[in-house]
């Protein structure tokens, strides 16, 4: 099957079945059944559509209060305490979409037009390799000059660059749906994660916030984007909602949907889910009907977490920091850090924002130190572990290690070792301080043997030699 934009991927189709999903948000649940939910998911078990529906519509205050707490049992019980961490890094705002929720849409001229070249795009990596980070995830409009070959040469430069220990070890993708050409294009550079966000699931507000006769107006294209993407061999992908355009729990249900149609037909389900909400954009129009508050964002992050136990969540800078620092503990396994999204950012600017160069406004402008301090105070193990993407634990293979809780028993042991490194190169006194002290505690709740005695002298090797990047 085709779209005018070109080939599905095999049994490509629209899975969406808006009124089976809008039956399902009218039908409440009894007590013992989401009794029985909760049970079956805190055994690490996926949830069905009619499942992950029933919690949503739960919304009791107490049956809020038991979701929110099992939310946080399950995401310590898959992914121990640790919190992996990234940057954004965009390239270019070149776009011929015109999606009206953006400041890069095509018809906003008050945005600022750019395109890092190869120059620009190393003096970002290196501003973002010299405070540490070694996961980025790179930004693209959609526009021919984007294309796979163009993104695949981004990715091998950002790979090049180093700054004494540092590089970046992880490249990840936002970008357009590709064909399957273009997706082996990227994977053939060494991509991690490749994104595309539906942004709605539901059709006629897609239509709306998507102009005619624009390539994002093709829903089932970019519906198909990440199915094409593993059928070409990009084993990790994400999806993602834009929050605020339709109904929130609908969109859960695309979201948890889109899950399930892709563990049916590719055999493992996608790698991270986003849940960016709207947030202001310089050019962008912001209808108010279907924005979601505070105690609904921290419901819909629970209800994922617990619909899709061995799946990443990602928590943007979007969010303010203190809203960030409640979420990150109801199933969020992954944030961004020290994040500047105008293009140019990381060495060009200090503080305010830049409306006209950035695609929507910054919750959270903190620096990577500061955030890692805070996650260090709150018990979280802060983790730049990259360790699965590259010893070809990704797709069925990440399966295979999560599944029977194997990964809390390499997550941990290489999140302190990435974190010893932080520690070492890149932190400020008093994160230095706090870091070693939650390093002990956690070496402290490690079963005594080999593993234990290997990674006690990796962390010494770290602290007192130039040995970096040592992983299980
Ligand atoms: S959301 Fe993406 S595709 Fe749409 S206008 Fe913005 S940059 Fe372009």
């Amino acid at each position: 099957m085709s779209t005018s934009l070109g080939k599905l991927s095999a049994g490509g189709r629209d899975f969406i079945d808006e009124a089976h999903l809008h039956a399902l948000l009218g039908r409440r649940a009894e007590p013992a059944e989401i009794r029985a939910i909760l049970a079956k998911s805190l055994a690490k078990e996926p949830l069905s559509i009619d499942e992950t529906a029933a919690l949503l519509r739960a919304d009791a205050p107490e049956e809020i209060e038991t979701l929110l707490d099992a939310a946080q049992t399950l995401k310590r019980d898959v992914y121990g305490n640790r919190i992996v961490l990234f940057a954004p890094l965009y390239v270019g705002n070149e776009c011929m979409n015109d999606c009206v929720y953006c400041a890069f849409r095509r018809s906003n001229r008050l945005a600022a037009r750019r395109t890092l070249d190869a120059a620009d795009l190393r003096r970002q990596v290196e501003a973002l390799v010299a405070k540490g980070h070694k996961r980025c995830i790179l930004v693209f409009g959609e526009h021919p000059r984007y294309d796979a070959a163009f993104i695949a040469d981004c990715v091998t430069q950002v790979y090049s660059a180093r700054v004494g220990h540092g590089t970046i070890r992880r490249v990840n993708l936002n970008a357009a749906p590709l064909d399957h050409d273009g997706y082996a294009t990227v994977k053939a550079a060494g991509i991690g994660t490749y994104q595309i966000f539906q942004e709605t699931y539901h059709h006629a507000t897609y239509a709306r916030v998507h102009p005619a006769g624009t390539r994002k107006s093709d829903y089932l294209w970019r519906l198909d984007g990440v199915g094409r993407a593993m059928e070409a061999g990009c084993d990790d992908v994400g999806i993602g909602a834009l929050f605020g355009l339709y109904d929130w729990r609908f969109e859960v249900l695309g979201l948890v949907a889109h899950a399930i149609h892709l563990r049916e037909r590719h055999g493992v389900g996608p790698h991270t889910i986003s849940f960016p909400r709207l947030r202001p954009a310089l050019g962008a129009e912001v209808d108010r009907p279907h924005l979601v508050d505070d105690d609904q964002f921290k419901r819909l992050v629970a209800v994922l977490r617990l619909a899709v136990p061995y799946t990443g969540l990602i928590l943007t800078a979007r969010e303010p920091a203190a809203l960030r620092r409640e979420v990150v503990r109801l199933g969020v396994s992954q944030i961004d850090a020290g994040s500047r999204i105008e293009l140019g950012g990381y060495t060009e600017l200090e503080g305010e924002q830049q409306p006209d160069r950035e695609q929507f406004h910054l919750g959270d402008l903190r620096g990577l130190d500061e955030v890692m301090r805070e996650l260090i105070a709150d018990g979280h193990v802060p983790s730049f572990c990259t360790a699965c993407y590259r010893l070809g634990r990704t797709g069925e293979h990440f399966m295979e290690y999560a599944v029977p809780g194997f990964i809390q028993k390499l997550c941990t042991p290489n999140a302190l070792t990435t974190l010893a490194e932080y520690l070492v190169d890149y932190a400020s006194p008093p994160t230095r301080e706090a870091g070693w002290q939650l390093i002990d505690r956690e070496l402290a709740q490690l079963p005594d043997g080999s593993r234990k005695r290997e990674l006690v002298d990796r962390l010494r090797r770290i602290r007192e030699t130039d040995e970096r990047d040592l992983f299980f």
